[in-house]
């Protein structure tokens, strides 16, 4: 399915509710009050269809690209919780009721307690999960905070279903009441399919730790191998989540670029850099623990770029790890187009798989240029950082007009190279992006 037709069903389904109450056709009220309607039921519709933007379904990361995904799921967040946030204050207020008439359907508002009590929760939990969400990091653990977010969102939301169906104008017709609450049940199935049948699925293909070695400051080598089964079908520039030494049902699962190439068989190797509490204690894992693996995610992928002239990596730090997968399956190929890593770090000893990334320059059509921002004395690569001189340095102008550019690295880099890609002529759609994180 093209992108363009989920954009397409995205905005059915969340101006539906709109459409389904105008088609009501019910005696027109002050226009505040009718914008106070109407942003509610945009606001519930683009909220509740946020569940299926939280990057865990293929079928929308995989078309439009994670990165891209999780912008939307904050961006839409934000809009959504604008919407219903000024949707009580839009009312002309008490001056617009009239006696004996209540919603649905009615000119008035209506006060009962049982309709309303659920949107004052609603309205009150939207609140916290929005400052939850924009302060997320340094409060509490990134687990804690995804299980919270989780939950809160979902009992939102159900209030917010109630509260509509019950004191909304529309929201008591039979069709827009069906809306919501299948769009509800969506939701619900949705964490049920994430949380609950995922893991289990996980769960009858188990993974040990092959090995976990050390390859520059502060950055790991972790290789899972497939316990009885044969391991993943994945293609380069996919990302897993994995967990490690937990249950299979767990919340403990984090997204890591996987580093192999599919040619190399079962074993899935990553390169790990320590941030936080579980990157943190990788280097004391011991091989034979068991670990789960859910994957393939991702649209770092070249598949649609096959006739692409050349390929051009640019990593930061290790932003290497799903362009070392690609360059892994490339030789393996024999793929004969050519090819340039540009692969920036700060410092000389941070470069990992600098003999690997060497001999695959002697051996194939691969050109490596390292750039240190932080250069030892005497360096003989680039320094600073990855600028439109460096790029046009080493690509010709058809190198910038045919090949694919692959970009993975911290998200201040990744959006300057961006920038400078743009700048050089590059087509927007010849540049894949993939950060890795999306505060
Ligand atoms: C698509 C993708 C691919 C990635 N690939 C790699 C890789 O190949 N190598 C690598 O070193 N790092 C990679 N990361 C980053 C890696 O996921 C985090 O560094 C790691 O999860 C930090 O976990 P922690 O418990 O050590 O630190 P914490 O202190 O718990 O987290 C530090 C930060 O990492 C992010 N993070 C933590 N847990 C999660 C989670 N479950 N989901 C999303 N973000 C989380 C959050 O921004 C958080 O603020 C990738 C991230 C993404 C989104």
């Amino acid at each position: 399915m093209p992108a363009a037709f989920l954009v397409l069903f995205y905005l059915a389904l969340t101006c539906a509710p709109l459409a389904l109450a105008a088609l009501q056709g019910h005696p027109p009220r002050p226009l505040r009050d009718e914008l106070a309607s109407g942003v509610a039921l945009a606001g519930l519709a683009i909220l509740l269809v946020e569940f299926a933007l939280s990057g865990r379904f293929r079928v929308i990361s995989g078309r439009i690209g994670m990165d891209v995904t999780m912008r939307l799921h904050q961006l839409l967040a934000r809009a959504a919780s604008m919407l219903i946030l000024l949707h009580p204050f839009l009312y002309s207020g008490p001056q617009s009721l009239r006696p004996g008439l209540t919603a649905p359907g009615s000119t008035a508002l209506n006060f009962d307690w049982s309709g309303l009590w659920p949107g004052i929760v609603a309205w009150l939990l939207l609140g916290a999960v929005m400052v939850m969400a924009l302060g997320r990091d340094g409060l509490y653990r990134h687990e804690i905070w995804r299980a919270l977010h989780g939950i809160m969102a979902l009992v939102m939301a159900g209030l917010g279903v109630l509260h509509a169906t019950r004191a909304g104008r529309y929201s008591g017709d039979p069709a827009l009441w069906g809306f919501w609450w299948a769009l509800f049940a969506i939701a619900v199935l949705s964490l049920a399919w994430v949380y609950a049948v995922k893991p289990l699925m996980k769960a009858r293909r188990p993974w040990r730790v092959g090995s976990v070695t050390r390859l520059a400051d502060r950055t790991w080598e972790l290789c899972l191998d497939p316990e009885g089964h044969k391991g993943l079908h994945y293609l380069p520039g996919h990302f897993a989540w994995i967990s490690i030494g937990k249950p299979a049902v767990s919340l403990n699962e984090n997204p890591f670029s996987i580093a192999s190439a599919p040619a190399e068989g079962g074993r899935l190797r990553f390169v790990i850099k320590e941030l936080g509490d579980f990157t943190n204690r990788l280097g004391r894992v011991t091989p034979g623990t068991r670990a789960w693996v859910d994957a393939p995610f991702g649209s770092l992928t070249l598949k649609r770029h096959r006739k692409a002239g050349g390929v051009a990596m640019i990593a930061g730090g290790v932003g290497i790890a799903p362009l070392l997968s690609h360059l892994r399956q490339l030789d393996a190929d024999d793929d004969p187009r050519p090819r340039v890593l540009f692969y920036a770090n700060r410092a000389e000893e941070q470069i990992a798989y600098r003999e690997e990334l060497h001999r695959r320059g002697q051996t194939g059509p691969l050109r490596v240029v390292h750039v240190l921002s932080d250069p030892p004395e005497g360096w003989q690569g680039e320094t600073g950082f990855v600028t439109s001189e460096v790029l046009t340095r080493h690509l010709d102008a058809e190198a910038l007009k045919s090949w694919v550019f692959v970009l993975c690295g911290p998200p201040p880099m990744l959006h300057a190279v961006e920038d400078a890609l743009l700048g050089l002529g590059v087509s927007a759609r010849n540049i894949l992006l993939e950060q890795f994180s999306y505060d």
